[in-house]
């Protein structure tokens, strides 16, 4: 609600042909609100030039149309580019477009901040705020997308829910969302781009399963050693190793896909041929591969990355047990866009400021 109006996007579209009806208007023009809404994008009812002014104006007094405003842009040197958003409630959200090769992934959030509290992560030191409504998730994808059209000539081609938040604690939003992204009156993309990556949240998954999900799931897995990974992932001793275990391979027998873990590579904490060794016996449960992430140093966190003569012994092992693995260098450092960077610093700086 904002003065008394209701924000149109927070509707079932189904609903859209009572509120035509109510006005007056002929069914057909549902569509076409439906269209502006969800293909067009539109930021206001001015813009949907093929509806009267009559019923612009009807539908301009009762409803208003939320979206998530850009307030800044910073490009990389590495032309990762990140994004804040503020929200209705002035709430402050963060995506990335990550250009590699020839794919252009969008990494979008589900979460304003996040209650897990992973040790080595931004966006835990926010704390959580809310859970985002499905087309505030749908729509960063939808102003990402214009972005990556302006700046790299170039549609998005993959898109990762592993922004802020955790997608798995406001799955019913998260589902809606990327029902949107792959529908044909939303944006269409194939659910086989899109991937989902949580923290390991073990009723999640198994809904994941029991819904037949199309797109990916990945797990943020960091140790295959339980008391360790309880250590920097508080959630763990709620949905432990063991439990997860089970999960995964419940999803694998529903769904017959591969799972993805990612792996933050910590000096110290999960470097070693041991830490391998538990990782390849983990990996046995199902069908899998691995995404070992050099981790960016985030200030005020202790953790810092493996070296690079550690990770090349790591990934010989793993290869050697006949595992998939890839090394992603995490992308964006310098303007804090990397994994686990996501904080909205510089908005929330400017706020305080704001508020002196
Ligand atoms: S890593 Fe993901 S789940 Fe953990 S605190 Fe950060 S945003 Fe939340």
């Amino acid at each position: 609600m904002k003065d008394d109006k209701i924000d149109i996007k927070t509707l079932d579209p189904q609903e859209y042909i009572a509120i035509i009806k109510k006005c007056g208007e002929k069914p057909f023009r549902a569509k076409q609100l439906h269209e502006w809404l969800w293909k067009k994008h539109a930021h206001s009812f001015d813009d949907m030039t093929n509806l009267s002014s009559e019923l612009r104006e009807k539908l301009s007094k009762e409803f208003f149309i939320g979206y998530p405003k850009i307030t800044s842009k910073q490009q990389s040197k590495d032309n990762t580019i990140k994004i804040a958003f503020r929200l209705f409630d002035n709430s402050l959200i963060e995506g990335v477009i990550i250009p590699s090769g020839d794919r252009l992934t969008a990494c979008i959030s589900s979460q304003v901040g996040c209650a897990l509290g992973c040790k080595f992560c931004a966006t835990a030191t926010m704390g959580f705020k809310r859970n985002l409504m499905a087309y505030e998730i749908y729509d960063q994808l939808a102003e990402i997308e214009k972005i990556a059209l302006e700046q790299f000539d170039d549609s998005i081609s993959n898109v990762v829910l592993m922004g802020m938040g955790e997608p798995l604690l406001n799955y019913d939003e998260v589902s809606k969302a990327i029902n949107f992204m792959t529908t044909s009156n939303g944006m269409g993309m194939s659910p086989s781009r899109i991937t989902l990556s949580t923290a390991g949240i073990i009723s999640g998954i198994k809904q994941m399963a029991d819904d037949n999900v199309k797109y990916n799931l990945a797990i943020s897995l960091h140790t295959a050693d339980n008391e360790k990974r309880s250590r920097i992932m508080p959630t763990n001793t709620k949905n432990d190793l063991f439990e997860l275990k089970k999960v995964i391979q419940y999803f694998h027998e529903q769904t017959g896909s591969r799972i993805t873990y990612e792996y933050l590579f910590l000096k110290g904490f999960n470097d070693t041929l041991d830490d391998a060794a538990l990782l390849a016996e983990f990996c046995k449960i199902s069908p899998c591969k691995i995404n070992i992430i050099e981790y960016n140093p985030v200030n005020g966190i202790p953790f810092k990355p493996g070296s690079k003569q550690d990770l090349s012994s790591f990934v010989r092992y793993l290869e050697n047990k006949n595992l998939i693995v890839n090394i992603r260098q995490s992308k964006g450092a310098d303007i804090d866009a990397a994994c686990g960077q996501l904080a909205c610093r510089i908005e929330r700086k400017k706020d305080k400021n704001n508020e002196k």
